[in-house]
């Protein structure tokens, strides 16, 4: 089953808590005073709302946005198996800029037909490489590295008070609906949108789960050629 559906649905039933997480870091750390109150129809998830004890409402999240969460994250990882094929991906390759380019090859003076392969950059040394020469590294551990990877995708979808400093996840960003809604809790780095999103995943106990599909998602794999990959592993260069 999916996250989503387990999250939402474990939401769903509980119709309100007062613990309310925001992420110091990488660790959660609970909001007292604070309160998330569901509406549910039909069976589905319709709202959450994020309201303090004396009522004063800070953020609504509706069923749009709902959705846009979970495509924006679960939807946008790949299984822990197949992340290479992230390279065949039309998100992924908007994400890092894969595109035909010009390449120039001279063999003793004499040109050779221009080709225009698909290519891409690797993101350590800049160099232009084919796509298909290109390697996926996972910009996190993959042991480790979980929830520097949420916390990533939470940035990248524009759940933070802070724009995300990555080129990828500024690009994942300007399409996110929640990239101009940023206001949130002094002294938290979660926006009040984020604050509920990831409250829903804290107490519906997936944090670890979520976290273990972000080291896959597509802001998370990058491009990398074959020297700077493996300059990362044991016997470097
Ligand atoms: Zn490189």
């Amino acid at each position: 089953m999916s996250l989503a559906l387990e999250v939402n649905g474990f939401i769903r039933n509980s119709r309100k808590t007062s613990s309310v997480y925001d992420l110091n870091g990488l660790f959660p750390t609970m909001r007292s005073g604070m309160n998330i109150e569901t509406t549910a129809a039909s069976g589905m998830l319709t709202s959450l709302t994020l309201y303090d004890d004396r009522g004063q409402i800070y953020e609504t999240a509706i069923e749009s946005d709902i959705a846009a969460f979970w495509q924006l994250t679960e939807g946008l990882c790949t299984a822990r198996t197949t992340y290479r094929a992230i390279k065949a991906n039309a998100d992924w390759q908007g994400v890092h800029a894969v595109g035909q380019r010009a390449i120039f090859y001279e063999i003793n003076g004499g040109a050779l037909p221009v080709v225009q392969p698909a290519t891409v950059v690797c993101k350590r040394c800049n160099v232009v490489m084919t796509l298909e020469a290109a390697t996926i590294d996972h910009r996190h551990p993959q042991s480790g590295g979980e929830r520097q990877a949420a916390r990533r995708v939470f940035r990248a979808v524009g759940l933070t008070q802070q724009h995300a400093r990555h080129p990828a996840g500024r690009i994942i960003e300007e399409r996110s609906p929640f990239k101009d809604r940023r206001a949130g809790f002094p002294g938290g780095s979660l926006s009040y949108l984020g604050v509920i999103f990831f409250t829903c995943i804290k107490i519906a106990n997936k944090y670890e789960a979520f976290a273990a599909a972000c080291i896959h998602h597509l802001v998370n794999l990058e491009p990398l050629c074959f020297r700077c990959n493996s300059s990362k592993g044991a016997w470097g260069y």
